[in-house]
């Protein structure tokens, strides 16, 4: 019998990250390991009740359990554009230009699919999202990585990207508030970006999942502030992060017309739509009241100096996040391998955290630690970890 193998292009897909650590974790627990989750950036809350109450309400209805519209119901669309006005006092035209995503995942992926050929360059942030690699790399792209240091604030440097590389760009990637860094972006930095696209004919797809979970008063911008950006950019945001609704799998994209109009028909033979109910609850989210995002932010705020508190008394200080779900945290000295650090920590204390080199090359001599884990389990995490000594 011949045997059947999948697509040459799968050889250019690793398996994702967690779920190859999802294996391992259930491994030691079968072991009857207590482990402390806090490497996966899900959030541990729910979201405000009457986003809830909107999905259960609008599922009760007879006339929902249809196919919805492609790329989300109008009354989606037009909540997304009228928090866009809202929060970033940016305009846009709910027909063309937003379009509902089952999550923003899928729409990172797709976009790459839906605007790059093969050969052309992508430029890919690293340490970053691993989905920006593997989108390009199964368009049979060539990925040029992007570094991003501590001492550049984990922003690329532009200036370094050679005019040659930057002649074939079709496409980059960037991600404030940043995954894995906790980094944040100002507009004069995005205006530096949108200059370098509209000189040299790119797209720039800015995903900006975690615009609303900022500390300490911080306020972070949408990269369609900068005038005309839309000629040359698209955001991709989430209510994953935003609204805790990371398993709700809701999402949009945002801003050219041209490129919101190419992932959405690709999008259109691909999947059909998400749950009349998922819109509903998604649309009562963007319009709702918005104050309990500021007492959520403040749990993650505790956490997080919680956590930069417990790494400090084991010689790893760590930058102080102004947004998004991470601490990023350096390896004590003489550590080399992030990894190897993770695994013992993980075997030796039952602390599961992210080693930064499943974000990249640039990622190797940190860790991740998520947020999104409940205040208690965290605050044990952190109390296993002080009286644990590395090496
Ligand atoms: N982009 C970044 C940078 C992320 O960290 C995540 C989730 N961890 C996503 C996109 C995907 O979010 P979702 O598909 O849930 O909208």
């Amino acid at each position: 019998m011949k045997a059947i193998h999948p697509s040459q292009r799968m050889s250019r897909i690793p398996p994702y990250v967690f779920a190859k650590l999802g294996l391992r974790i259930a491994e030691l627990r079968s072991e009857g390991v207590d482990v402390i989750r806090v490497d996966i950036g899900s959030p541990d809350l729910p979201p405000a009740p009457p986003i809830i109450q909107s999905l259960i309400e609008s599922a009760k209805r007879d006339d929902v359990h249809g196919y919805a519209p492609f790329g989300g119901p109008e009354a989606f669309r037009k909540a997304v554009a009228a928090y866009y006005e809202r929060r970033f006092g940016v305009q846009l035209d709910p027909k063309d230009q937003v379009l509902g995503l089952i999550g923003s995942k899928e729409g990172l992926f797709n976009l790459t699919q839906a605007m790059v050929d093969p050969g052309d360059v992508v430029l890919v942030p690293n340490p970053g999202y691993p989905v920006y690699t593997s989108a390009a790399e199964f368009a049979g792209a060539e990925v040029v990585l992007m570094p991003l240091r501590a001492e550049n604030g984990f922003l690329p440097d532009l200036t370094r990207i050679p005019s040659e590389t930057l002649e074939r760009v079709r496409l980059m990637w960037l991600n404030y508030p940043n995954n894995p860094t906790g980094a944040t972006a100002d507009l004069a930095f995005f205006q530096d970006v949108v200059d370098l696209a509209a000189k040299y004919g790119f797209l720039v797809a800015h995903d900006a999942p975690y615009t609303e979970v900022c500390f300490d008063g911080y306020v972070a911008p949408s990269l369609l502030q900068v005038p005309d950006a839309i000629q040359v950019a698209v955001e991709f945001n989430s209510l994953s992060k935003a609204y805790n609704m990371a398993g709700w799998r809701v999402g949009m994209a945002l801003g050219n017309p041209t490129a919101i109009d190419a992932l959405g028909t690709l999008k259109s033979q691909m999947d059909t739509s998400q749950f009349t109910p998922i819109w509903a609850a998604g649309t009562a989210a963007l319009i709702g009241d918005q104050s309990w995002l500021e007492e959520r932010n403040a749990v993650y705020e505790e956490r997080r100096d919680l956590v930069l508190d417990a790494l400090a008394t084991i010689g790893m200080e760590a930058p102080v996040p102004k947004a998004a779900l991470y601490v990023w945290a350096p390896l004590p000295e003489g550590e080399a391998s992030s990894a190897a650090f993770c695994e013992r920590l993980l075997v030796e204390t039952g602390v599961s955290v992210t080693p930064g080199v499943a974000f990249g090359s640039e990622g190797e001599g940190y860790v991740r630690i998520s947020l999104g884990t409940d205040t208690e389990r965290m605050a044990e995490a952190m109390t296993r970890l002080k009286s644990w000594r590395p090496a």
